[in-house]
């Protein structure tokens, strides 16, 4: 049992305005993982204050780039040593797969790398002979206090997306995780803590959706980097519009992938596995339509139904399981009821239904379900459930299959199965989408990752991520 009775406010363990602490409870069988302090309004008012004083007067922003970065891969060195704790908390708060947690949390070091690789190549401030005679110096300045809002399921590489640029480019920031993993949350202000920041530079700040629309409508915030729904971030853009805060948004998806002809289904299926179940399909990226050939429609239906079938659903703590239970009640009946409209909807139902899995009654679980017969105009194929539900929707040929792809209001990822994987980079450069794979390769960290339509505005990772914390000044001398 952990226990955080304080917030993190501008470098410092401060008690919270309100007494009430949120309970943390394991999905897997509702046992207490922990308690944290949860923030209010006047939590958030303080911790602005704290980040608009350390921006406008204290020494961070005014750095050397080079302290900054040194600062900043301390700070890495001190969250990778501690990755497999925070593995494990993820995984009792959320109920992430260990397999998934122990994956991803080192792996948010690569990521950091990236900014780091990023911050040390960029042209911070550069002096050019001028257009028309002259000179201009073009510089790369700190865009303010940053408001860091984030969901709960990867918790840390959506955290640390937002507060590592933020940090290497001179901002400020006020970090809001979500209730669920107000844990981790707070415990990433003991290694900013044992880094040695300045005061004011860094808060965290767990709470609710109060909290978080006080924060992103703060008049102390020149910056929104937000992860989560599209109707959140719908909200939020609204928002920042009022005072023209910049925005950066990471949201929903609903991807496909593309299975050709040529495609060896053993390695589809094998893909698959991690790209459409991987951290209990909790993933915005997650290919949720399998789009399929015709001539081969009811054997990739069959075999897609084989891997849901044999996929190890259970506690995730065991490094067996591969699937774990939703993150919270709710959720799992949501997805339930997604299910339940896929049937009403006149899909064929494979595998899985509305059910618990037996022996899992104690926890947030839900079957791993397969629709075959789906129509792309379905609201199954069209609405984000965040939750193992696949749609496998057929195709005639591939500009059909490109159709379906990009027939859908979200353009966050996919993928293209293939023998011959220059002709998949030709399909991938059809798809809308701002991410895309070939044959299941694996996400470059340090490449630009982000949505295009609803899925979100703006890249994060390496340089271009680095560069929405900036602003661009032109100085002619
Ligand atoms: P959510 O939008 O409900 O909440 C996300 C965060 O925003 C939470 O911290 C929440 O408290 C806060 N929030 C909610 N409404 C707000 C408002 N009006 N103003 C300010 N803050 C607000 O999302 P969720 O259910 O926690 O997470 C799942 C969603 O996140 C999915 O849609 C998923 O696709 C998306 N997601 C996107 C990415 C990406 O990189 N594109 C990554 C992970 C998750």
């Amino acid at each position: 049992m952990i226990t955080y009775d304080r917030l993190f406010i501008g470098g410092r363990w401060t008690a919270p305005s309100a007494p009430d602490l949120i309970e943390v409870r394991s999905p897997h069988d509702g046992s207490l993982v922990g308690r944290a302090a949860q923030a209010g309004p006047a939590d958030v008012d303080r911790a602005v204050a704290a980040a608009r004083a350390a921006f406008d007067e204290g020494p961070w922003p005014r750095m050397a780039p080079e302290e900054r970065i040194r600062a900043v891969a301390r700070f890495d060195e001190l969250h990778l040593a501690r990755a497999a704790e925070i593995a494990a908390l993820i995984t009792a708060e959320n109920g992430s797969p260990h397999w998934f947690t122990s994956m991803l949390q080192p792996a948010v070091s690569v990521q950091t790398q990236g900014y780091l690789r990023a911050a040390g190549e960029l042209a911070w401030e550069e002096r050019r002979p001028a257009a028309g005679g002259g000179e201009t110096v073009v510089r790369r300045e700190p865009v303010g206090v940053v408001a860091a809002v984030i969901p709960w399921n990867a918790p840390h590489q959506s955290a640390l997306a937002k507060l590592v640029p933020a940090l290497l480019a001179g901002c400020t920031v006020v970090l809001k995780p979500s209730p669920e993993t107000a844990l981790d949350g707070l415990l990433l202000g003991e290694l900013f803590a044992e880094a040695g920041f300045p005061d004011g530079v860094v808060s965290i700040l767990p709470g609710g959706r109060e909290a978080g629309a006080h924060l992103v409508a703060h008049p102390g915030v020149d910056k929104v980097a937000f992860t989560g729904s599209t109707t959140a971030g719908r909200a939020i853009a609204g928002a920042a519009a009022e005072t023209f805060k910049r925005v950066t948004l990471e949201l929903g998806g609903k991807s496909a992938a593309i299975v050709l002809e040529d495609a060896d289904l053993d390695q589809v299926v094998a893909g698959l596995k991690y790209a459409s179940f991987g951290n209990n399909s909790e993933a915005c990226v997650a290919q949720t339509r399998i789009l399929a050939p015709r001539s081969r429609y009811e054997e990739v239906v069959a075999a897609v139904a084989a891997l849901a079938e044999g996929l190890a659903v259970g506690d995730p703590a065991d490094p067996a399981t591969f699937l774990g239970p939703m993150v919270r009640a709710d959720q799992a009946e949501r997805v339930r009821s997604y299910v339940e409209l896929g049937v009403r909807e006149g899909a064929r139902l494979v595998t899985g239904g509305p059910g618990i899995p037996q022996g899992l009654e104690g926890g947030h679980y839900v079957r791993p379900t397969v629709f075959a017969d789906v129509d792309n105009a379905m609201r199954i194929a069209r609405e984000e459930i965040f939750g193992p539900v696949l749609v496998v929707i057929p195709f005639d040929d591939e500009d059909e299959a490109v159709r379906i792809a990009n027939d859908s209001p979200y353009g966050l990822g996919g993928g293209v199965w293939t023998a011959d994987r220059e002709h998949g980079l030709e399909i991938a450069r059809r798809v809308r989408t701002g991410t895309f794979n070939v044959n299941g390769a694996s996400p470059d960290m340090a490449a630009p990752f982000g949505g295009f339509k609803a899925s979100g505005v703006g890249r994060e990772f390496g340089a271009a991520g680095l560069a929405h914390y900036t602003e661009l000044k032109t100085i002619a001398v």
